[in-house]
């Protein structure tokens, strides 16, 4: 940390809409830090695909350096339609950065927000919190880029290690008991894999079983890919924290997204060891970009994370109360009416930022 209180955040709002959610989710920090006297210094770095194709670099070596050199980064969203790489790959500076600081987790908060409609409507659906934590450096993304392919068979390979599991059960367990904590409420975690056909889940799961062994306050389990897609819409509510493989967790995410409203109220955090990127789980939406409609919802909860994030590290008191607040204040907006283009309402970004800030001190 920079000094008692007071953080260096890096700030990468990338393409589309990344630059529209980033500048509302400023404009929302500035009045909550100075509200908890946080002392927030913010350094806006370019990447994406429009500075790829303005210059020919999509992440600058010094803008890496300095996201890595800040106490915390907030990455807006990345990539654009015909702007890609020579070799016709996508621009994604945002993997460059899960893999080369070694962001294993990637947190995925799914909560249904007051207000804000649920796809389920049994009544409990209202009640659906949970965390799906996605393994975001190996598992069949391992390959990525490296896969065999020839004239008859294309063949990708995936990776599970005993010390990249050992500290995504750690995470989860930890994530579990500062929940219950929070909630008043035991906590679970429930590793989901596919032990019952690949020897690499079953590996997975003996590991994840050894770090289960040093919570013994928090109920552990196991639950099949399969299964929990079925049970992710059969009885959401009854989960808690769900640690996975980064391809389950990149497709059951996008299916969490879809139970409490959608990619515009989907938070997420990619955590490593020293650092962290907090972003909205979305894209770019370049259908609606340029147009002041997106929902900056999700990178406003993701900075609640972020906040919470930097807590935990030592920032201060003052941070988590912030992220407290700044999260009842989301709720307090769309539990009192505000309704953004995404679920049928008028509401533009700008709208949300004020909304939201005007509930800050409140
Ligand atoms: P990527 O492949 O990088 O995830 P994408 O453009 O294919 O990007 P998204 O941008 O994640 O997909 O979202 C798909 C669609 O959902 C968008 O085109 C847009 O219509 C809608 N959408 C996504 N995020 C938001 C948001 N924050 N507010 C409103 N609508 C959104």
């Amino acid at each position: 940390m920079a000094g008692a209180n007071s953080v260096r955040l890096a700030v990468l709002p990338g393409d589309g809409i990344g630059t529209e959610v980033t500048e509302a989710t400023l404009a929302v920090l500035e009045p909550l830090a100075q509200r908890h006297g946080l002392g927030i210094t913010v350094e806006t770095l370019p990447a994406g695909a429009f500075h790829y194709r303005e210059t020919g670099e999509a992440f600058p070596e010094s803008s890496f350096r300095a996201a890595r050199a800040a106490d915390a980064i907030l990455l807006g969203a990345m990539g654009w339609p015909g702007i890609r790489y020579a070799d016709g790959t996508e621009i994604a500076p945002q993997l460059d950065l899960r893999f080369r600081l070694g962001l294993y987790a990637g947190v995925r908060p799914v909560r249904a927000i007051p207000g804000v409609p649920v796809a389920l409507a049994d009544p409990r659906a209202r009640d659906i919190d949970l965390v799906l934590i996605r393994e975001s450096t190996e598992g069949l993304f391992h390959s990525r880029g490296k896969g065999l392919v020839t004239e008859e068979l294309a063949e990708e390979t995936l990776r599970i290690t005993r010390a990249t599991t050992e500290k995504l059960a750690r995470f989860a367990f930890r994530l579990a008991e500062r929940r219950a904590a929070q909630r008043g409420r035991p906590g679970r975690v429930t590793l989901v894999d596919k032990a019952n056909v690949f020897r690499a889940f079953a590996f997975m799961r003996g590991v994840f079983d050894g770090v289960a062994k040093a919570f013994p306050d928090i109920a552990s389990g196991h639950h099949y890919v399969d299964a929990m897609a079925l049970d992710l819409i059969r009885r959401p509510w009854d989960f808690d924290v769900l640690p996975t493989e980064n391809m389950f967790g990149d497709i059951l995410s996008d299916l969490g997204a879809g139970l409490v409203g959608g990619m515009g109220f989907s938070p997420s955090a990619d955590i490593g060891d020293a650092h962290a990127v907090f972003q909205p789980a979305h894209g770019t939406a370049p259908d609606i970009a340029g147009k002041g409609i997106a929902n900056p919802t999700a990178t406003l909860l993701s900075a609640a994370m972020m906040l919470d994030w930097l807590a935990a590290r030592g920032a201060g008191q003052a941070y988590a109360d912030a992220a407290t607040e700044l999260e009842a204040a989301v709720d307090a907006a769309f539990g009192e009416g505000l309704r953004t283009a995404d679920i049928g309402g008028r509401d533009g970004t700008a709208a949300v930022a004020r909304a939201v800030a005007d509930r800050i001190g409140g």
